[in-house]
């Protein structure tokens, strides 16, 4: 079971968010926590069945994404490689330096070369180069990430029965795709409902400034993952506070007072933003502040180290 953080009438900012319970998926998952070994989960099954083990994926220097793919591969015994995008330059980032700690052999490519990652004659190279190995999208984003991350979706029904609003963070929409797979609602009409469930809309916030095409990216998604009766979602593009791990003042502000107030850590490419959306909209009035908001703690806070004005704050080493 994944603990819930019910968060207290304590205000952020004069807004008072105590409708408002953390699913924190931050808080479990070991060397993994958070969305990514979810995304992980059906990749490695599908790598067992093929008797590959070796995993290869993508990613920047501060890459969540790789960071997961190194620990889970070092806690399953499979290696791994991540292709990295630019030069490497004088220091190893903290959390390419974890995941050389946990045997992942990193390599990096030009950005040019890295543009390529989706290009079918780049990917059979590269897995020539590393074969046999199971590739793995940037991000985690493919099918198997969307089914495993219908196991935050039942989590989200067990932990918050009665949230008619469940809130996340969006980077590729791949977790949004699978929550709103598993909520879907109850029994269409005229057939026999034997459940109580409730009509959920699943809300994605995201992380990035003009990613238009996601919403498609998520309609592919769950028609891949046969979903023909997911809960209700849309995405909100205006919380990217600049764009993609850019801090505005605003932000910086709110993660402050937030961490000081709920003794809750959070980072700012994702997890800051899809909460400071939430608290925009209950401040506004726009959202009911009676109304019970399930909102999802994706982890992420090793990025935090990318970030040295968070960690003089009193929300820091709790
Ligand atoms: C990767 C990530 C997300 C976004 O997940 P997607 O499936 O790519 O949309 C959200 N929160 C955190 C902390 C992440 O690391």
């Amino acid at each position: 079971m994944i603990p819930v953080s019910t968060l207290d009438a304590t205000p952020v900012l004069g807004v008072n968010m105590a409708n408002v319970s953390l699913l924190r998926l931050d808080l479990a998952g070991g060397l993994a926590p958070g969305n990514k070994s979810y995304k992980l989960r059906h990749n490695l099954d599908q790598a067992r069945r093929l008797g590959v083990r070796r995993l290869l994926s993508f990613g920047g220097a501060w890459s969540n994404h790789l960071h997961a793919l190194a620990a889970v591969g070092h806690s399953d015994g499979f290696d791994t490689v991540g292709i990295v995008r630019g030069e490497a330059h004088g220091s190893v980032s903290p959390m390419l330096a974890d995941a050389k700690a946990w045997g992942m052999q990193v390599v990096h490519v030009s950005r040019t070369d890295y543009r390529r990652r989706q290009d079918p004659a780049y990917l059979r190279e590269i897995q020539a180069q590393f074969a046999p190995c199971l590739v793995i999208p940037e991000g985690g984003s493919n099918v198997a990430g969307a089914l495993g991350c219908m196991d935050i979706g039942e989590q989200v029904r067990s932990a918050a029965p009665f949230a008619r609003r469940v809130v996340l963070a969006v980077g590729t929409g791949t977790t949004l795709a699978g929550v709103a797979a598993a909520l879907a609602p109850a029994a269409p009409v005229g057939a026999q409902s034997t459940t109580t469930d409730i009509e959920r809309e699943v809300i994605g916030v995201s992380a990035l400034k003009g990613a238009s095409d996601l919403e498609q990216r998520v309609e592919s998604l769950l028609s891949t993952c046969d979903a023909d009766n997911p809960a209700s979602w849309r995405i909100l593009h205006d919380y990217h506070c600049g764009g993609f791990a850019r801090v505005n003042p605003a932000l910086r502000e709110f993660m402050l007072a937030f961490e000081r107030s709920h003794r809750i850590k959070l980072e700012p490419v994702y997890t800051g933003k899809m909460l400071f959306a939430i608290h925009q909209l209950l401040g506004s009035g726009r959202w009911d502040s009676q109304q019970p908001i399930l909102a999802i703690h994706t982890g992420g806070l090793q990025g935090r180290r990318g970030y040295p004005w968070l960690d003089a704050t009193p929300g820091d080493g709790l």
